[in-house]
């Protein structure tokens, strides 16, 4: 198949590309580098399979001779990450609503099978755990920045729906929990990145608030493969699906753990929110996910735990280059519109 990943340089996008490689695929990605980065691809850059173009999705000709030469787009271009959202909410929402609806728009013409990535981000702060599918989304006021990003994603949920229902277009959404593992950044705010970096250089682990909010964490190779079975089956059409981990760590367990796998003399800190974030900066308390769905539909379990994630990415901080060395012979603006 000739596939399109949109947001294919970031972190899930690049694992993505890379197993859909190796599955005997031609990819193709669309990236701006917003929040994704080309070291992210560098390795698949010369693969004969591979086609990169680093543009925003926003340019609709472009995008629409991309969708135009694929038969499967998978959507990742999103903005992400609490942090980014807190501080740029109005780029967060644009560029989620605006640029959804530009791929399901151009995907509709040809009938193109569209796999949006949602976040568990939409269930908002619902006290029922874990969370399924059909549960109602608690989301807060509209004056509080964070839930920006959780309402444009519920957007795009909707209107992925809506296209389906309405023009027929086979569309199928995920809502992924706390995907991690080798490549991602904490740059935008995601925790075990950035523990793990603290950790290894021996400074505090920053844990905000009292570290009793939990979370659940899968590792990105088992999000990658789940994406891919899923695309393939037509039962998973008009649908939505969790893809997570039900292994729970409170996040103050997970700076411990962290700080004993590295081998760390790290202090732990904690933080207050409103240092964090923002003043009134609500967390959610508890993400599990229910998992049931995906379960019965391919036979998802997550293959790796907390303790075997947490060695991969200790692993990989221990091993990678220092960011932007491998970029010292292109300048940023060589790379803005960049093809290969
Ligand atoms: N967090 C933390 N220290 C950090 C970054 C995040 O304690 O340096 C907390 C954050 O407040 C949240 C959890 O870790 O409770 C997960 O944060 P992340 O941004 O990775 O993902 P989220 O689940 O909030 O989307």
């Amino acid at each position: 198949m000739n596939i399109l990943i949109t947001g294919g340089a970031g972190f899930i996008g690049s694992h993505l590309a890379e197993y859909l490689l190796h599955q005997g695929h031609r990819v193709f990605i669309i990236d701006n580098l917003s929040t994704g980065s080309f070291e992210n691809i560098l390795h698949l850059k010369n693969h004969e399979r591979f086609q990169y173009t680093i543009d925003s999705i926003m340019n609709v000709p472009l995008t629409a001779e991309l969708v135009d030469r694929c038969d499967l787009v998978f959507h990742l271009a999103a903005a992400v990450g609490v942090k980014l959202i807190v501080e740029s909410p109005v780029y967060t929402i644009e560029t989620n609503v605006k640029g959804t609806e530009i791929v399901l728009d151009l995907a509709n013409k040809k009938k193109k099978t569209v796999v949006v990535a949602s976040t568990s981000e939409v269930y908002g702060k619902a006290n029922k755990i874990p969370f399924s599918e059909d549960d109602d989304l608690v989301l807060g006021p509209t004056h509080k920045g964070r839930w920006s990003y959780a309402c444009s994603k519920a957007v795009d949920e909707f209107l992925a729906f809506a296209y389906q229902r309405e023009k027929r277009l086979p569309v199928i959404i995920v809502r992924l929990f706390n995907t991690v593992g080798p490549r991602q950044t904490g740059q935008y705010g995601m925790v075990l990145p950035t523990f793990v970096k603290q950790a290894l250089q021996n400074c505090p682990i920053t844990v905000y608030g009292d570290g009793s909010q939990s979370r659940c964490f899968t590792h990105v190779n088992d999000v990658v493969d789940a994406l891919y079975k899923l695309a393939l089956k037509k039962e998973a059409i008009g649908q939505v699906f969790n893809i997570g981990s039900d292994e729970e760590v409170t996040i103050r367990n997970l700076a411990e753990r962290v700080r004993a796998i590295a081998c760390s003399n790290s202090p732990i800190q904690f933080v207050p929110y409103e240092e964090a974030y923002e003043e009134g900066f609500e967390d959610m308390r508890r993400r599990i996910p229910d998992i049931r769905k995906i379960q019965q539909l391919i036979g998802y379990r997550p293959t790796q735990n907390l303790e075997q994630i947490i060695e991969s990415v200790v692993h990989f901080c221990r091993n990678c280059t220092a960011p932007g060395q491998e970029l010292s012979y292109l300048g940023s603006e060589d790379l803005r519109s960049a093809t290969g």
